[in-house]
């Protein structure tokens, strides 16, 4: 009889842990044994960074208890991974080394601060827990000024947020009456107000209805903490009472270290099968991966439904039914109770739909859908 094929998958995020619990339903016991290896001590869903600082929601309601997420026929290992031995077919961990036959790599991103001097102890952003408890406080204390809010990094995860987060803004500085002695500066670095073509004028009327003033072209180099000032590449600067910008991120150290291809530590991939070149064993899914899709669930999603099912395919248990096709799709925050939908893939060209109260529930829901069905592989 066969032994049972090893999957070990790095990261217990989003990605890990939905297609953990996906390979745990399409394969039986004794043809897999399946382990996550994480750092985690609980699972915090990202999406609520739009709403602590706000107090929108109850911080608590922002996470979960890892077991609580995952099959139980998952192995759940609490370790740091520190590296990958390709040719041996194992992964070193700071307490352990693990076999594989299959290995999944899905360890996300992490902030690279330094890459903007004077960030760290100045600028304030909600791309985690503890940071969106801080702006929380930040923002329930302030009382009039200037707010700038943007990005650093374009290739950081969810690329709406610095508009979402805007947005909400807005409506929270209404509703607490201090609107009218707060300006609000958007700054982003491409030329346009948003990356893609067709979501850019609808966000611009979006900002402009709202009265944020906006600065495009302007990628940050810098930040003089003594003048509340940032310095673009180009020169321009711009001040602030209160700066609330996206890290900029990298992928994980020891992905670069294990001589895996790759840029800012991000892992290059095949853009169709997801295998770094040469490696059918080892996929890379979710924000760990260098792809032409925006880092976001969504698209890790998509990426560990295809892999899940090339494994099973593999295997004998099921037919694979096509490639990784690169699928996003995503409800975003428009403001005043508005949501807004698009939808995209490598060959679908994109369907942006009109901002509508129905959107702005689905995401108020988000969390829900999150923790009961979309983390836990059924979706
Ligand atoms: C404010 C905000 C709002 C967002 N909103 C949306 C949205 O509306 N829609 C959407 O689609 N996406 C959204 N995203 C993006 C989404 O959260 C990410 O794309 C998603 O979490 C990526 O999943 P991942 O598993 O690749 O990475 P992560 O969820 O970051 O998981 C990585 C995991 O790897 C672990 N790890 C890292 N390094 C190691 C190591 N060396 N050893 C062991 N474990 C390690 C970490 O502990 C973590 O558990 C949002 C993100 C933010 C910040």
């Amino acid at each position: 009889m066969n032994r049972a094929v090893r999957i070990l998958i790095l990261g217990d995020g989003t990605a890990g842990l939905n297609v953990a619990n996906k390979l745990s339903v399409l394969l039986g016991k004794d043809e897999a044994f399946i382990t996550v290896v994480g750092s985690s001590s609980r699972h915090y869903y990202k999406g609520s960074g739009f709403l602590i600082p706000f107090g929108y929601c109850k911080p608590s309601e922002s996470y979960k208890p890892l077991p609580f997420l995952l099959n139980p026929r998952v192995e759940h290992i609490r370790d740091e991974v520190t590296g990958i031995r390709v040719k041996d077919r194992t992964v070193i961990t700071k307490k352990r080394t693990l076999n594989y036959d299959y290995l999944i790599i899905a360890t996300g991103t992490s902030f690279a601060y330094d890459r903007i001097p004077g960030y760290l102890g100045e600028a304030k952003h909600f791309y985690d827990f503890e940071h969106s408890m801080e702006l929380k406080g930040i923002l329930n204390d302030f009382t009039g000024g200037t707010i700038v809010v943007g990005t650093a990094d374009l290739k950081a995860p969810c690329p709406p947020a610095p508009f979402e987060f805007a947005v909400l803004l807005d409506q929270f500085l209404r509703e607490k009456g201090i609107r009218g002695k707060t300006k609000i500066k958007y700054v982003y670095p491409a030329k346009n107000v948003f990356l893609i073509d067709k979501i850019a004028p609808v966000f611009e009327a979006k900002l402009k209805e709202i009265g944020v003033e906006i600065e495009t072209e302007f990628q940050t180099d810098s930040i003089i903490q003594k003048n509340h000032e940032i310095h673009s590449t180009s020169g321009k600067s711009i001040n602030y009472d209160l700066l609330i910008m996206v890290p900029p991120v990298k992928g994980q150290d020891f992905i670069a270290e294990s001589g895996l291809d790759h840029t800012n530590n991000f892992a290059k991939v095949d853009k169709n099968t997801l295998n770094p070149e040469g490696h059918d064993e080892i996929f890379v899914i979710g924000d760990a991966a260098d792809l032409p899709v925006p880092k976001a669930a969504t698209s890790a999603i998509f990426a560990a439904e295809y892999v899940s099912k090339k494994i099973a395919s593999n295997l004998g248990d099921i037919m694979l039914g096509s490639e990784y096709e690169g699928d996003v799709g995503c409800t975003l925050y428009f403001g005043d109770g508005e949501g807004m939908t698009v939808y995209f893939a490598y060959e679908k060209a994109i369907s942006v739909q009109k901002p509508k109260r129905f959107d702005y529930l689905l995401k108020k829901m988000e969390a829900d859908m999150y923790f009961s069905g979309i983390v836990r592989g059924m979706m």
